[in-house]
């Protein structure tokens, strides 16, 4: 992982697509904190595109999607985007899996979360559980004391057993039925809404975040970006970011942002 600061101007100059992981990538110990969001809104502003990649549910997704300065949202770990289209004053949705499959799944991943529950003492149903739409969240550091790795690698257990993808962000772990992550829903929207191929995308996007469920997004696109506190689950990655910032988390993003928008103004 290279310093950020050593991104080459040209490098930098090519970038007109932000995407972002959120927690602890933009947030900083679980805020959203002025500088960080004002990052977000300079680089709007500017004309980049700017879209978080994250795990947080449909209902925080509707919410970042109408009122935050982005122009789309990928959640749920790819389970769906969401874009707020501000002059038609309407919400578009794209679901990876048809209501049938999202009812069917969630019947899977509600044994799975008492299985999980019952085997894994400390762990808890995320807080944000119920405004969740195709995936099932355990928490193992948010709002409960964190958990040491090895049982964090038996919830994982738990749902890769049951033939669930499972997913470790820096607070919860993720499951879920169905061949998508952060990458394939994140491809889904830049061609579907923005008209942008893969080659197009690979060249003009940066991606920013903090932890393995980044992974996917740290392999496709060359130009990456892990904030400083990715250092603490680096021996978990085989896919590292291409560069690294000197901040933590919200620090880190918006040392992201003024490398991009210094770089514009030239
Ligand atoms: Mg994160």
């Amino acid at each position: 992982m290279t310093p950020l600061s050593q991104m080459p101007l040209e490098t930098a100059r090519s970038i007109r697509v932000v995407l972002t992981d959120i927690d602890d990538t933009v947030t900083s110990e679980g805020m959203l904190t002025a500088s960080a969001y004002g990052a977000l809104e300079e680089l709007h502003r500017a004309g980049f595109l700017v879209i978080p990649v994250t795990g947080r549910p449909a209902g925080w997704c509707d919410h970042i999607a109408r009122m935050w300065p982005v122009d789309a949202v990928v959640g749920e770990n790819g389970a769906f985007y969401f874009r707020y289209d501000r002059e038609r004053k309407t919400m578009q949705q794209r679901f990876w899996a048809s209501p049938e499959e999202l009812k069917r799944n969630r019947a899977k991943l509600d044994a799975i979360e008492a299985e999980v529950l019952a085997s894994v003492p400390g762990s808890a149903l995320a807080s944000d559980q119920a405004y969740r739409m195709a995936d099932l969240a355990i928490d193992f550091c948010e709002d409960v004391p964190a958990l040491p790795e090895s049982e964090v690698d038996r919830i994982v257990s738990i749902f890769e057993r049951a033939g669930a993808q499972a997913k470790v962000s820096s607070i919860h772990v993720n499951g879920w039925f169905g061949d998508y992550n952060k990458l394939s829903m994140a491809r889904t929207l830049l061609s579907d809404v923005f008209g942008m191929d893969w080659d197009e995308a690979k060249n003009a996007v940066v991606y920013a975040g903090d932890s393995p469920n980044d992974e996917p997004m740290f392999a496709a696109f060359p130009l990456s970006v892990g904030v400083a506190n990715i250092e603490a689950f680096a021996h978990r990655l085989t896919s590292k970011p291409a560069y690294i910032t000197k901040g933590h988390s919200g620090d880190g993003f918006a040392e992201l942002a003024r490398l991009l928008l210094d770089a514009r103004r030239g």
